[in-house]
Formats: C-alpha cells, sequence, structure tokens
C-alpha cells in the first residue's frame, strides 16, 4: 500500500461519494428506533445507495457480507448486519458505510470513495452515554482542524486523543484512521494515540490525500476484542463504545469534509 496522492480533476468526484455515503449514513441513521432490526438498516442504505448509481464499497470487501457495519452498545467497529439484532430502547449503534462511485476523469477511469460513520441512539439514553458520544464526535472534528497541509499525522493523533485524555476515555488501538485509495483501504494509518509514533515514522500531510479520521472511545479499557464472526470488534469489559468518522479531502489551501451533508 502506498498514499494515493489525487489531482485536481479527480476532486470533484471524491467531493460526489463523500456526499452520497454522508446521504447513505443520514438515512440510516434516521431509520434508527426501538424494535427496527440491524439488517433492516443496511437493507435501507445499500437500496438508497444503488438507486443513485454507486456502489456500497464495503459489500465484499475483504468477504465483508454487508453495505453497512452495525455495532451495536459493546461492540466497536465492523459488526455484521443481522435479522436478529433487533434495537432496544437505550441501545446506541455505530453505522459505518462506505460509497464508491466510478468515474471516468481524463480518461482514466477509477473508483472514487466517500467512508464515514456516527454512532447514534434508539430511544433514549442517559446523560454519561450522551457525554461519550458528543466527546467522541468532539475529537473527530478537533482532528480535522488538524488535517491540513503542512501539519502531520501526528498532529491529527494528539488532537484527537486530547479530548480523550480529558474524559478518561478508554482508546482503541487496534484500530484508527486511514487514507483511501482506489482499492478502499490505504496508507497513512492514522491512529488515535500517539504513542503510535514513537516507533513509528510520523508523515506529512500534502494537498491530494484523501484521509478518514475515526475515533473510537470506549467508556471502559482500551482492549478490544475479535468476535468468532471473524468481524465484530467488541470491547474486553463490554462497556460501551462510541465510533465517528469522516472523509477528508486535503487541498493547498483548506480541508473539505467530503462526507459532510
Ligand atoms: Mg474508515
Amino acid at each position: 500500500m502506498s498514499v494515493t496522492i489525487y489531482e485536481e480533476s479527480q476532486f470533484e468526484a471524491i467531493k460526489l461519494a463523500g456526499k452520497l455515503a454522508g446521504q447513505a449514513l443520514d438515512l440510516a441513521c434516521r431509520s434508527v428506533k426501538p424494535g427496527i432490526s440491524t439488517w433492516e438498516l443496511d437493507q435501507i442504505a445499500e437500496e438508497w445507495i444503488r438507486s443513485q448509481g454507486a456502489i456500497p464499497t464495503f459489500k465484499g470487501y475483504l468477504g465483508f457480507p454487508a453495505s453497512l457495519c452495525t455495532s451495536v452498545n459493546h461492540e466497536v467497529v465492523h459488526g455484521i448486519p443481522n435479522k436478529n439484532k433487533v434495537l432496544k430502547e437505550g441501545d446506541i449503534v455505530s453505522l459505518d458505510i462506505g460509497v464508491t462511485v466510478k468515474e471516468k476523469v481524463n480518461g482514466k477511469e477509477w473508483n472514487y470513495i466517500g467512508d464515514t460513520a456516527r454512532t447514534v441512539a434508539a430511544g433514549s439514553i442517559n446523560s454519561q452515554i450522551q457525554k461519550l458520544m458528543d466527546e467522541t464526535q468532539d475529537s473527530l472534528y478537533k482532528g480535522i482542524e488538524k488535517c491540513k497541509a503542512g501539519k502531520t499525522i501526528k498532529d491529527i493523533s494528539i488532537a484527537v486523543n486530547n479530548v480523550a485524555q480529558k474524559g478518561k476515555y478508554g482508546i482503541v488501538r487496534m484500530f484508527g484512521g486511514h487514507g483511501i485509495g482506489p482499492n478502499y483501504h490505504s496508507e497513512p494509518f492514522i491512529p488515535n494515540w500517539p504513542e503510535y509514533f514513537e516507533n513509528t515514522p510520523d508523515s506529512e500531510i500534502k494537498p491530494g490525500m484523501l484521509l478518514c479520521i475515526e475515533p473510537m472511545f470506549n467508556l471502559g479499557t482500551d482492549d478490544v476484542r475479535k468476535l468468532k464472526d471473524d468481524w465484530t470488534i467488541v470491547t474486553a469489559d463490554h462497556k460501551l463504545s462510541a465510533h465517528f468518522e469522516h472523509t477528508i479531502l486535503v487541498t493547498k489551501d483548506r480541508q473539505y469534509i467530503t462526507t459532510k451533508i
């Protein structure tokens, strides 16, 4: 894997993919309520993406069986939608979606991808859980502020991590943000903890980069486990986790949140 640097002629297609991902996520989030299954949420998102002539990025990616990742309560990321997983009053669920747009730019066909996630509640939740969600989202925007040309990936990690430290949240280390290339995940890895760079060189953020920032904060431990389905990541102590993500296009003079609607 290497870092993909996009040309200005590709920016419109990148923005389109991001916008569709943002809209698909919003539709899925607005559908969350007690009594709906995570499978139904996946169907709603996939149907809408295909109706726009776009492709759900996750479906079949490394064998993932659905268009939407649905991670409920202590599930952190990569939860698989299931007809039997019905949301109850007071559950929280992270919905994560990718949208691919195939476009020919300057005679070359490429996959342009937007990737975005949000954690929402089914029904009412207590103030501690609301705070976890609000502060995880806040850390995403703190990271985005640093996501511009001339800064480094570590600057993003520090900004996200500062919010986690202040709130005394567990920080997931096995996963983090990432670059987006034509085949989806790409370098650089964007960890949510700056100590990562004690052993790994930091890298500069450059115009033309397309980066996903995705904080995952836990109410308890940093530690996570993978379930037997080989996808779902859960907190080791089964305490709640929240997850937010946006895709950011770095241009010469600013950063553009492609997945914000
Ligand atoms: Mg991602």
